[in-house]
């Protein structure tokens, strides 16, 4: 591992500014960082601690939640406001990772978490993401955990968390202190890019940028489902995902917030899915036109074709269980 400089932040007006010089990281629960640290993949010059920063707590906020970033995803999952109200974003977290994980594994961690693909771990293959202009041995070689949606000729990489679909379905927003002091609330569309032809920057997220909690306005769906389909029973990553919020009213949907894992290169969220769900009754038809709808811009491998029949029955079953 390349020797680097550990900082410990006093308040985050001092985080800010250690972590906007050249070569510097934030690091909190470090799940993934040391990792990409121990490969060197990652090779930070200065990491800057922020899990001593009161950035730890829950609270109620315009009538939904405000999640401060070291909330580690543990506390998150068995928080009482967030099993009775949120009970997606529960299920998702509690879908991901291990126990062990969860109980270092924080808030804004999660959300900055990077891709799994394993030629990404291995330096001796070639990666944009790692290292730009290098090319992408994923295209033409093994795909099965790697994206259909959002993916460019650059980069095919899967977005990993299971928490962040929960927190698109909801229709989460990040709350972002940039490096200067003032604050920004980011819909979580905008703030994931799409890989384009510079997969290597994931966010809006500029140096000094702290993630400080992340916003979930008021439920606007009681019937929340979270569904995960994997190649083992724990411990593993979604080959689809589907988290669905939904309100009935009257034998109609009301509201859909409909977001996908394993398919996306961010946590996917399509809103002509949810507007055409919105304002009619479920139905079998219904929901292979919401599947149509999604996958219309799907560009599978050979790899991956097989998340296009995959996803259409999950999001199926998803809404029938959310619906019926
Ligand atoms: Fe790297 Fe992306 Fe290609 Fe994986 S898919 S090898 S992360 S460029």
């Amino acid at each position: 591992m390349k020797p680097f400089d550990y900082v410990r932040a006093e308040d985050p007006a001092a985080a800010r500014k250690a972590a906007a010089t050249a070569g510097a990281t934030f690091i909190s629960g470090g799940t993934n960082l040391l990792d990409l640290m121990k490969l060197e993949v990652m090779a930070p010059d200065t990491l800057v601690d922020i899990s001593r920063l009161p950035l730890d707590g829950i609270e109620d906020h315009e009538g939904g939640l405000r999640i401060g970033a070291t909330v580690t995803n543990s506390d998150l999952a068995a928080d009482m406001r967030v099993r009775r109200v949120y009970p997606i974003l529960s299920r998702a977290l509690l879908a991901g990772a291990s126990g062990q994980l969860r109980n270092k594994a924080t808030t804004g961690g999660n959300l900055l978490q990077r891709t799994r693909c394993p030629y990404f771990y291995d330096t001796d293959t070639p990666c944009n993401k790692r290292t730009p202009g290098e090319g992408c041995a994923a295209l033409g070689g093994e795909t099965r955990n790697h994206a259909i949606l959002g993916t460019s000729d650059h980069c095919i990489a899967l977005h990993p968390s299971d928490m962040a679909v929960a927190m698109r379905a909801l229709g989460a927003q990040v709350e972002v202190e940039a490096a200067d002091g003032t604050t920004k609330l980011h819909e979580m569309d905008d703030f994931y890019r799409l890989p384009g032809d510079t997969p290597h920057i994931e966010t809006v997220l500029q140096p000094g940028d702290l993630i400080t909690a992340v916003r979930l306005p008021a439920p606007q769906g009681d019937r929340q489902v979270y569904r995960k389909v994997r190649d083992r029973a724990s411990y593993a990553f979604a080959l689809v995902s589907v988290g669905a919020v939904i309100r009935m009213e009257q034998g109609r949907i009301a509201h859909a917030g409909v977001a996908f894992g394993g398919l996306g290169t961010k946590p996917w969220r399509d809103p002509e899915v949810d507007a055409l769900l919105t304002g009619n009754a479920p139905s079998r038809e219904l929901f292979d036109e919401a599947a149509d709808t999604l996958l219309r811009g799907a560009k599978a491998q050979d790899g991956t074709e097989f998340k296009l029949p995959l996803a259409r029955r999950v999001l199926r079953a998803t809404l029938e269980e959310a619906t019926q």
